[in-house]
């Protein structure tokens, strides 16, 4: 059962030097065309379900003017929504108005997610982006008294040449702020980006993992519920947890993925193609088998600090010890197994992605 839905929004003002999403220059002409071109998407595409979460990502949606952003949200309106809904936009600090998050509001947005990445002017000239402390301030301050006080900020960190005091300023800035959620990027240089044409290198493995522990000790105060997001008690991302829990969203706009009962999709990332109705090509499905379903939601939740629910995982499938050998990494202590959970320890996500490697190879 589909119960969430991601709208992409590909347009920016500006590039980032370290973006690998798709996305362009905003241009007036093609939002146009695009908006038209999403509602036949979300026409054509959406089956009636009553969703629990929709979130418009990007790109960056609030470089839409108002009259753009209106006619998103018209387009939007056919897609039902259940009481306890979540509705996020992303935003970032230069694009957005006070008279943009009034529209948001009274559209039913509650969640707003910004992109912030670092308060220091190195990083920030790095990273190709522009940020003013004072409009940080005054638009977390205007969210917070029209209503929309669910409010995630984006923060970036490993950038070369960043120090961990840095990134500690960086941290007790987004600490002052009046906001339920954090999600952390270490950097990552991905192909086809400004920084991957510079050759520029990550930094040290060692340095990524300190900085990461500061991260970790310094949020102590919200719930670490998965490996990069932190929240204040009951804040968690609704949606994100829906890729967590390998449940099933519906992808609309260009590079938009979802999963769908059997399929995963990516949609096209040529704009010409999206408008032209043309969203998504054979080689661009992957049809899922039982063995890929199981192995998607072990990946998906072993990011989780609730692990896998071992029940909840043999009723969709049976007991994950038909599957994998996973005694042994609990003997090696890279695993815990407590009340019915199968969970890797806080202080060894930093090495996740090994213990999961670890995980597929004790395939039965
Ligand atoms: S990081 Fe965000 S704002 Fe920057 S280019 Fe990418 S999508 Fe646009």
């Amino acid at each position: 059962m589909t119960s969430s839905a991601y709208i992409h929004i590909p347009f920016c003002n500006n590039i980032c030097s370290y973006c690998d999403f798709s996305k362009m220059f905003y241009d007036k002409k093609i939002v146009k065309k695009y908006l038209e071109e999403l509602k036949n998407d979300i026409n054509t595409n959406y089956k009636g379900e009553k969703l629990n979460t929709i979130y418009i990502g990007g790109g960056t949606p609030s470089a839409l003017s108002i009259s753009e952003l209106k006619e998103l949200f018209d387009i939007i309106k056919v897609l039902k929504l259940k009481q306890n809904y979540e509705f996020t936009i992303e935003c970032n600090f230069d694009s957005i108005t006070k008279e943009k998050l009034d529209l948001f509001k009274q559209v039913g947005i509650n969640r707003i997610s910004f992109g912030l990445e670092s308060i220091n002017k190195n990083n920030l000239i790095f990273l190709e982006r522009s940020l003013s402390k004072t409009k940080v301030e005054e638009i977390i301050k205007y969210c917070n008294r029209i209503g929309l006080s669910n409010i995630n900020v984006d923060l970036i960190y490993a950038i070369p040449n960043e120090s961990l005091e840095v990134l500690e300023k960086d941290l007790d800035f987004i600490l002052s702020l009046d906001i339920k959620h954090i999600s952390t990027y270490s950097l990552i240089i991905e192909d086809h980006t400004k920084l991957k044409i510079k050759n520029v290198e990550e930094i040290d493995e060692d340095i990524d993992n300190d900085m990461y522990k500061l991260i970790c000790s310094k949020l102590s105060d919200f719930n670490h519920y998965e490996i990069s997001n932190f929240a204040k008690e009951g804040f968690e991302s609704k949606h994100n947890l829906v890729y967590w829990h390998n449940e099933e969203y519906y992808g609309f706009g260009l590079s938009a993925s979802g999963y769908e009962g059997t399929i995963r999709y990516t949609k096209t990332k040529s704009i010409t193609k999206y408008l032209n109705g043309d969203y998504v090509n054979s080689n661009s499905i992957e049809y899922l088998s039982k063995k890929d379903k199981i192995e998607y939601e072990v990946l998906l939740n072993l990011r989780l600090k609730e692990g896998i629910k071992l029940r909840k995982f043999k009723e969709k499938y049976n007991d994950l010890s038909k599957y994998f050998n996973y005694k042994n990494l609990i003997d090696k202590g890279l695993l815990k197994e407590k009340y019915g959970h199968l969970y890797i320890p806080e202080d060894l996500w930093y090495i996740s992605n090994r213990i999961i490697v670890e995980f597929f190879m004790e395939v039965i």
